[in-house]
C-alpha cells in the first residue's frame, strides 16, 4: 500500500531486516529511482530522484514526468507519449538507456539515461513501472568540450604537438604535418628530436627542465627541422600537461611558423640598412672629390647592397682605336680575374649599357638570347668569373654622355630584384653628378697648381734682378754729390724698388706657405718695443694719419719670430691707413691676458661687411669695390694669418661696413720651441 512518506519504498509486508536494508539502500542510492502506477502517477521515489526533478513530487498526484519538458538529443521537443517511460507503461517492455534531455522547473537542462522496467502483479497484469535515471550531463559536457578542443586543435593554423617528459611525441595535429612535413603516424611515438636541429638539442633539455618545474615557455624563437631537411624559424609556446593530481606528465607545444614574419622583418631590416648605406654613399659622394675614391666607394657599397658576388665600374674610353671599356673599380673579386680576359667589347649584352640605352637585369644571362653570340668565346671566356644573375646600369652625365656602367654578377640565378635595380639606378645618377663635379674640381686643382708654380717661379726669378737693381741704385746715390739735381730722382727710384722688392717677397712667402716651407726663427724680444719702432718708422712715411700707440705697460716679452711679427704689424698698419682714406687716426694698443699678448689696430675707415670678414684672409681675395682704386695683391692678410697661426695664435677682425675696422692678433707669450 501507498503510504504518505515520500522517498521511502513502500511495501505491503511488515519490514523484515532485508526489506529494511533495501529501503535504506534505495533511499541512499546516488541514482534516481522512482516507481509509478500504470497511469503514470508517482508511487515512490528516492532522494536522488528529488534532486533530479528539482522538486519533491506528491505521491499519487504527480505524474512521473512532473513538470519537466523533455527533448531529444538534437534539441527538438519530445512528445510525452514517445518517452521511454510512457512507452514502457504502454507496451509493458523494459527500455535501456535511450538518452533524453529534461528541463527542470528552474530551466536547467540535464542529459539523462532512463532505464524504465514494467512491474506486474502476481497474475501477470501490468501495474506500473520502475524507472532508473542516470544523469550523464557532466560526462556529455566534458565530451563536448573535448570534441570542441579537438576541433580547435585540428583547425589551428599552428602546429600543436604534445609529448611525454622523456620527449616521446603523443599527439600531432594537421598543422604539425603541414609545417614539419611528417604525418601523424610517422611522428607519434617518435622522439621530439625528430624536428630539432642537431645544434639545438641543448634547447630541448632546457625547455623540458622548465616544464618539469611546472613553468611555461612562451614565444621562444628558434629553428626547427622539417622532414625535407630545411630549418624553419618558429615561435614556440610550451606548457606543462598535468594529471588529475597536479603532477607534470608531459608538455604541449604550439609551434608557429614565423618564416613569413622573419622574412618580412629581414627585408625591412635590409631595406633600412640599404637606405642607410645609400645615405652614406650620397654623403660620401658629395664630400669626396677624387674620381677614384668616389667610384670605389660606389662599387663597394652597391655590390654589398645588391648582394652581388662581384661588382665593377667600367668607363667608356674613346681613342684613336675607337670605343673601348676600361675597368676602373672592382669589388668582390681580384682585378686579375677581369683583366686576364681583356675588357668587355661592344657585344649585344654590353651595348645597352655602354650606349646608355638603359638597365639590363637578367635572372640567367646564360639563357638570354643576346648571350654567347660573339667569337671567339661565344659566351663567357673559360675561367671567367661565373655570372648567371646579371645587372648592368649605365652611368650617364647630365649632358647625356655615357660616362660608363655599373655591372654586377652572381653565380646563382635570380639574385637581383627590381628593388636592386631602382637602388642602383639612383646611385648611378648621384655618381654621374659626383663624377662631373670631381672632373671640374680636378681641372681647377690642376690650374691652381699651375698658377702656384708660376708665382713661385716668377717671384724667384724677379727677386735677383730687383735686388741687383736696388744695389746699383744705392751705389749711384752714394756717389752723387749731395746737391746733385738727380739725387731726388734716384731716391724716388729706390723707394719704388723697395716697394717692388716687398711685393716680390710677399709673393715668395705665399708660394712657400703653399709648399709648407715658410721658415720661422723664434727668439725672445720685447713686443712693446717692436711696436714702438714699427709705429715710428711707419709714421715717418705716413703724412695723412697719426699713428697712436697706447702701450699697456713698459715691457712685454714674447717668444716669437720677430721679423714675421713685424711683417704682420706693418701689414695691419699699412692696411689701416690704406683703407681709411677719409680719416686721420690709427690707434694701436697692446695688452696681456691669460698668458697671451693681444695687439689691436683700429682705423676709422671703410670697414668690412660681415660676409667679407672671413674671406679677406684667403689668398688673393680683395673686397671688390675697393680693389679698383686702392692698390694691393690681396695676400697680406693671408700671410699674416699663416704667421699668427704658426705661433699658435689667432688673427681676427671686428668691423662693420662704413664703421672702421679693428684687427686683432693674439699670440702666446711663450712658444714651445721645437
Ligand atoms: P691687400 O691690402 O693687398 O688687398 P690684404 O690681404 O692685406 O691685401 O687685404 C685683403 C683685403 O681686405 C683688402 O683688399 C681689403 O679689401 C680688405 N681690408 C684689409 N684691411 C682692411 C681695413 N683696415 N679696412 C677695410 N678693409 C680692409
Amino acid at each position: 500500500m501507498i503510504t504518505q512518506r515520500p522517498g521511502k519504498l513502500q511495501k505491503k509486508e511488515l519490514p523484515t531486516a532485508f526489506n529494511k536494508l533495501t529501503g535504506q539502500l534505495f533511499d541512499n542510492l546516488p541514482i534516481a529511482i522512482y516507481s509509478c502506477d500504470k497511469e503514470g502517477f508517482i508511487t515512490s521515489f528516492n532522494q536522488a530522484a528529488v534532486n533530479l526533478w528539482g522538486r519533491t513530487p506528491e505521491i499519487g498526484k504527480d505524474l512521473w514526468c512532473g513538470s519537466w519538458k523533455i527533448f531529444q538529443l538534437n534539441g527538438e521537443p519530445l512528445n510525452l507519449d514517445s518517452c521511454p517511460m510512457a512507452r514502457t507503461l504502454k507496451e509493458g517492455i523494459a527500455l535501456e538507456g535511450e538518452e533524453i534531455i529534461i528541463q527542470r522547473p528552474d530551466g536547467t537542462r540535464l542529459n539523462v539515461l532512463p532505464f524504465p522496467v514494467p512491474t506486474f502483479n502476481d497474475s501477470g497484469e501490468l501495474i506500473g513501472a520502475v524507472n532508473t535515471l542516470i544523469d550523464v550531463t557532466e560526462q556529455r559536457n566534458s565530451e563536448g568540450k573535448q570534441a570542441m578542443l579537438a576541433a580547435i586543435i585540428e583547425s589551428s593554423e599552428d602546429a600543436i604537438v604534445s609529448k611525454t617528459l622523456n620527449g616521446t611525441i603523443t599527439t600531432w595535429n594537421d598543422s604539425a604535418e603541414r609545417v614539419f612535413g611528417y604525418k601523424e603516424q610517422e611522428a607519434v611515438g617518435n622522439h621530439i628530436t625528430l624536428i630539432i636541429p642537431q645544434n639545438r638539442r641543448q634547447e630541448e633539455e632546457e625547455i623540458i627542465s622548465k616544464i618539469r618545474h611546472g613553468e611555461k615557455v612562451e614565444h621562444y624563437e628558434t629553428y626547427r627541422l622539417t622532414k625535407a631537411g630545411t630549418e624553419i624559424p618558429v615561435s614556440l609556446t610550451i606548457s606543462p600537461i598535468l594529471n588529475t593530481k597536479g603532477e607534470v606528465i608531459g608538455a604541449s607545444k604550439i609551434a608557429r611558423d614565423i618564416t613569413r614574419q622573419k622574412n618580412a622583418e629581414e627585408s625591412l631590416q635590409r631595406y633600412a640598412s640599404n637606405l642607410e648605406t645609400l645615405n652614406i654613399v650620397g654623403k660620401m659622394i658629395s664630400e669626396r672629390l677624387a674620381v677614384q675614391d668616389i667610384l670605389q666607394q660606389v662599387t663597394d657599397v652597391t655590390t654589398q647592397v645588391t648582394g652581388a658576388a662581384f661588382g665593377a665600374f667600367f668607363y667608356n674610353k674613346f681613342d684613336e682605336h675607337g670605343e673601348s671599356y676600361t675597368l676602373f673599380t672592382l669589388s668582390g673579386a681580384p682585378r686579375e680575374a677581369f683583366e686576364k680576359f681583356g675588357m668587355p667589347r661592344n657585344t649585344a649584352v654590353f651595348s645597352p649599357t655602354f650606349n646608355g640605352e638603359g638597365t639590363v637585369r637578367v635572372d640567367d644571362i646564360t639563357k638570354d638570347p643576346r648571350y654567347g653570340k660573339n667569337s671567339p668565346h661565344f659566351g663567357m671566356p673559360k675561367g671567367h668569373l661565373p655570372v648567371v644573375s646579371y645587372l648592368a646600369v649605365p652611368v650617364i652625365s647630365k649632358s647625356g654622355a655615357v660616362i660608363g656602367g655599373l655591372f654586377y654578377g652572381h653565380p646563382e640565378a635570380g639574385k637581383f630584384t627590381s628593388h636592386h635595380e631602382a637602388i642602383i639606378e639612383s646611385v648611378a645618377t648621384q655618381a654621374a653628378i659626383a663624377l662631373e663635379n670631381a672632373k671640374l674640381y680636378e681641372e681647377i686643382q690642376k690650374l691652381n697648381e699651375k698658377k702656384d708654380e708660376f708665382i713661385g717661379l716668377a717671384s724667384h726669378e724677379l727677386k735677383t734682378p730687383v735686388t741687383s737693381l736696388s744695389g746699383y741704385l744705392q751705389i749711384i746715390n752714394r756717389r752723387l754729390p749731395a746737391d746733385d739735381v738727380n739725387k731726388s730722382f734716384i731716391e724716388k727710384a729706390l723707394a719704388q724698388i723697395n716697394k717692388l722688392s716687398d711685393l716680390i717677397s710677399d709673393l715668395l712667402d705665399v708660394s712657400k706657405i703653399e709648399t709648407g716651407q715658410l721658415p720661422f726663427s723664434f727668439t725672445s724680444f720685447d713686443l712693446l718695443q717692436l711696436l714702438h719702432e714699427v709705429t715710428e718708422v711707419m709714421q715717418y712715411s705716413t703724412k695723412t694719419h697719426r699713428l697712436v700707440l697706447n702701450p699697456g705697460g713698459n715691457k712685454l716679452m714674447v717668444t716669437a719670430d720677430k721679423q714675421r711679427i713685424e711683417q704682420v704689424i706693418i701689414n695691419l698698419l699699412s692696411n689701416a691707413v690704406k683703407y681709411s682714406p677719409g680719416a686721420d687716426l690709427v690707434n694701436i694698443s697692446v695688452s696681456m691676458a691669460n698668458n697671451k699678448a693681444v695687439v689691436a689696430v683700429q682705423d676709422f675707415g671703410l670697414g668690412i661687411s660681415k660676409e667679407q670678414q672671413e674671406r679677406i684672409f684667403t689668398r688673393f681675395y680683395r673686397v671688390e669695390d675697393m680693389a679698383t682704386h686702392i692698390s694691393g695683391l690681396g695676400i697680406g692678410l693671408f700671410i699674416s694669418k699663416e704667421i699668427i697661426s704658426r705661433h699658435k695664435g689667432r688673427l681676427w677682425v671686428e668691423s662693420g661696413q662704413g664703421n672702421g675696422s679693428t684687427f686683432f692678433f693674439e699670440i702666446p707669450l711663450d712658444q714651445e720651441l721645437t
